[in-house]
């Protein structure tokens, strides 16, 4: 393969992460490479040194007519495939590639790929600590921060890799060939960028365009649509239920968790928790059982795994009281299964940066889970209109003010959640920064 991009022209489109790993592989490939991205200089002079030192030829601020003379370009997965920018590669005849596609042309390891609209992160990174308990260099790669193209050109072969992908990724694939595709689920996102709900699950559904018949697609057979498609698909084919099924190759009895008959382990054994993320876990112990990986390295994975920060994060426990950090859930689905994964009383934080949710969807849950709604940020109005009477609401003036509260409210067996079900930029800079800041008060109580 490295013959095909000896001396190409090729572009590379944005210059994150992903971009520039792209280029700096390709680079090495023996190809000759340009970055261009249309942010300012000033904005990305890391990005810059970065391709500076790799002797990568670059352009911000703009995408001059040197990125169009290109045999092909790669593109970063926030530039949208419809912008015009990508649209003059498509009217010229250039080819344009995802950075995942170009990075898979490289990898000889055997490639498991997860997407779905939520879980990806959690199931890859369960599955990558699968991996990492059987063979010696797993690479773990793709939405989660470390891009697959800093990766694939080194990978062993004796070594399968997961790679998370977005729909984003997967419109722009051509031979992306996974041996084991996992699609968790399907549920309306990032719609801003399809014409419909329809293209966004196509979009999705591209991971299963080049499995073969003994590749494996594990798929979520508790949803209808993802039942439905994955019957139609050339490859061998296992599904995940969340409950027992004939159909079923892995399932949760409401306590247990079991692959084709085996049980894996109690629920109450794991530290990730929540029907949500005991779909996850099944979906991962398909996919790692498909690579090889015996049922005891998978349950003492299962076992281990302390989850990831900001998911359902537990913090700590204070005079009895459960602190947990779930900042990453900024929708009204995020929060729906994160009271799901209760069976004690919450005292909720949540509101934020409203993203045009109804929140009287989750009125039911308000109402038979919650102690107290502890409302902060710019969508504390909309959020206590649509509450008012299911639960006692208190307007908190800030995540300080609301720690406070949820302390004083709280009592021994009972559960305080961060879960705001908004976006975190009226008040904080991003998830991150908004889930840190509760766990440092948390930690500043525990302290007191
Ligand atoms: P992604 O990478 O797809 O964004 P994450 O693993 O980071 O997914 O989880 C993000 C949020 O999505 C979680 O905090 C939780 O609210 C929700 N979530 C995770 N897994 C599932 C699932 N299987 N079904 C529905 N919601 C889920």
């Amino acid at each position: 393969m490295n013959e095909s991009v000896k001396n190409k022209k090729i572009t590379v489109l944005g210059a994150a992460r992903s971009g520039v790993a792209a280029a700096k592989m390709l680079k090495n490939l023996g190809a000759d490479v340009y970055v261009s991205d249309s942010a300012p200089l000033c904005s990305k002079q890391e990005q810059a040194a970065e391709l500076g030192r790799a002797g990568i030829a670059f352009e911000f601020g703009q995408h001059t007519d040197r990125a169009y003379q290109a045999d092909f370009a790669v593109l970063s997965p926030g530039i949208p495939v419809r912008s015009e920018t990508v649209q003059k590669f498509v009217r010229a005849g250039i080819p344009v590639y995802s950075e995942i596609e170009t990075a898979s042309w490289f990898c000889r390891s055997p490639l498991i790929a997860v997407t779905g609209s939520n879980g990806k992160t959690t199931t890859t990174t369960l599955i990558g600590e699968m991996l990492k308990a059987h063979f010696p260099h797993p690479i773990v790669a793709g939405n989660i921060g470390s891009p697959f193209s800093a990766f694939a050109a080194n990978s062993d072969p004796q070594s399968p890799a997961v790679v998370e992908v977005s729909s984003f990724q997967l419109e722009t694939i051509d031979r992306f060939h996974p041996r084991v595709a996992v699609v968790l689920n399907f549920a309306p996102n990032h719609l801003d960028r399809y014409d419909s709900y329809e293209d966004y699950l196509q979009a999705k559904w591209r991971i299963t365009k080049n499995l073969q018949r003994d590749d494996l697609l594990v798929y979520n057979g508790s949803d209808e649509k993802l039942s439905e498609w994955s019957s139609k698909v050339n490859s061998r084919r296992q599904g995940f239920f969340i409950q027992q099924n004939p159909q079923a190759a892995a399932w949760f009895d409401g306590a247990a968790l079991y692959v084709k008959g085996t049980k894996l382990l109690d629920v109450k054994e794991m530290a990730l928790r929540g029907p949500h993320n005991y779909m996850n876990a099944l979906a991962a112990a398909l996919a790692a059982r498909e690579v090889g990986i015996p049922v005891e390295a998978i349950v003492r994975v299962l076992r281990a795994f302390r989850g990831i920060e900001h998911r359902l994060e537990a913090v700590a426990e204070i005079d009895g009281v459960q602190y947990i950090n779930d900042s990453k859930a900024t929708t009204i689905e995020s929060l729906t299964v994160a009271l799901q994964s209760f069976d004690t009383p919450v005292v909720l934080i949540a509101g934020g940066k409203d993203k045009g949710s109804d929140f009287s969807k989750l009125n039911e849950l308000i109402r038979s889970r919650v102690k107290e709604c502890v409302l902060i940020g710019t969508a504390a109005d909309k959020m206590a209109a649509a509450w008012q009477g299911l639960a006692p609401l208190y307007r908190a003036s800030s995540l300080q003010d609301a720690v406070n509260r949820a302390r004083q409210t709280a009592r021994p067996g009972e559960v305080v959640l961060l879960s705001p079900a908004c976006a975190s930029f009226d008040m904080f800079a991003d998830f991150e920064d908004r889930g840190r800041q509760f766990k440092s008060l948390v930690k500043k109580l525990q302290e007191s």
